[in-house]
């Protein structure tokens, strides 16, 4: 199912007498997802990503815009008549109710001419139990299942009804670092085995760049970027996106550029064209820098904490934004630890350069 969010804008108005600012939580979002897909919706705490869900959802009424699933326009329609499947951060399984029971719920409650027989529900419900695994776990409680098994209920009873589109507002983030990366990897194959276009709600970067097809970026309610993880990471619209992708994060430097130089500070860094003279700050990911004696860059030598296959250098420069330069250079390089300077070269893919005034890229 192809989903269409057109100019969608959600507006909270303020609750405080005194402060009669609004919030704008979603402004102007329009996007068409292709049928199919897993969509990562990227963004920090407060951006606008579960408002945009609840929307597409139907729990949420769009200030304006509108809402397609193919060429149905469903944002009147109510949640229980969107075909959407819902998955929340807190798995919200009935405590008291078997997990059969619990997958059985939703349809259960369906009417009219979508009722089904007990056979064909139980059915139904055996075969989303055994695309989540937890087949084997139907007799047990919520209370007896571990928080990864207790989040795939969640999945099935989300799946069960065969949504047109599966929401996922931060599935994974009440389970711990391994069963996160697990659920992660199960969720995707779920998503490729069902093709139910999906939207999956992340403020984890890593995750959403693993899991997604498409990432969307979103900053205070407004797209920033929407594009494959990988071109996003490799070619980031503006400062905000470059620092929100990629760990360990990108190091920024304040520069200029001068006669087609790039410096920073008073060396001479790179070679760049059709940039015109003006102060800018570089972006350097930490797997830009090219250990070299003779290299432009120098910074002050830290630490260099080992990683087995790779090397990471911990520096400092005057320039640099952060209080530390984080660079990952292969094992293999010869470091003199004892040294207090450390030179740079770069990887020209690896820089980029954004307007001071706009902090946008400048290609
Ligand atoms: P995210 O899911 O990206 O953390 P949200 O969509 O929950 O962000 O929130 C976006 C913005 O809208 C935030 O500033 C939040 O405080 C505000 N907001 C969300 N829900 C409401 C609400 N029901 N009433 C007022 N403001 C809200
Ligand atoms: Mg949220």
């Amino acid at each position: 199912m192809e989903v269409t969010l057109q100019n969608l804008t959600k507006i909270f108005p303020s609750k405080n007498k005194k402060d009669p600012t609004e919030v704008v939580a979603v402004n102007d979002f329009t996007f068409t997802i292709p049928d199919g897909k897993l969509i990562g919706l990227l963004g920090p705490s407060g951006c606008g990503k579960s408002t945009t869900l609840y929307m597409l959802s139907g729990l949420q009424k769009p200030t304006s815009g509108r809402i397609f699933f193919g060429k149905d326009d469903v944002t009147e329609l109510t949640p229980e008549n969107r075909g959407v499947g819902l998955v929340f951060q807190n798995y919200a399984l009935y405590p008291h109710m078997t997990v059969k029971q619990n997958i059985l719920f939703p349809l259960q409650n369906l009417k009219g001419e979508d009722k089904l027989e007990k056979e064909e529900m139980l059915k139904r419900a055996y075969e989303t139990a055994k695309l989540v695994q937890i087949d084997e776990l139907m007799e047990r409680k919520p209370s007896e299942l571990s928080g990864g098994q207790q989040q795939r209920v969640a999945i099935a009873r989300a799946l069960v009804k065969m949504p047109r589109v599966l929401l996922l507002d931060e599935p994974l983030s009440n389970l711990d670092a391994r069963l996160r990366l697990q659920t992660r990897e199960e969720i995707k194959r779920i998503q490729r085995e069902t093709k139910i276009t999906t939207i999956f709600v992340t403020h984890d970067q890593e995750e959403a760049m693993s899991i997604s097809d498409l990432i969307v970026v979103m900053k205070l309610g407004v797209i920033q970027q929407i594009d494959k993880p990988q071109a996003v990471y490799d070619n980031p619209v503006n400062l905000f996106v470059a620092k929100f992708l990629g760990t360990p994060p990108i190091n920024v430097f304040n520069g200029k550029v001068l006669n087609n130089e790039l410096y920073i500070g008073e060396e001479k860094v790179l070679k760049v064209e059709n940039v015109a003279d003006q102060e800018v700050i570089v972006g350097i990911r930490p797997e830009g820098f090219i250990l070299d004696k003779n290299g432009p860059l120098s910074c002050n030598l830290s630490n260099v904490e080992v990683m087995g296959r790779d090397v990471s250098i911990v520096s400092t420069n005057p320039n640099s934004q952060n209080p530390i330069i984080r660079s990952i250079i292969d094992a293999d390089n010869e470091i003199d630890h004892e040294s207090e300077k450390v030179r740079f070269s770069l990887k020209p893919n690896k820089v980029f350069i954004f307007s001071k005034e706009t902090e946008k890229r400048l290609f």
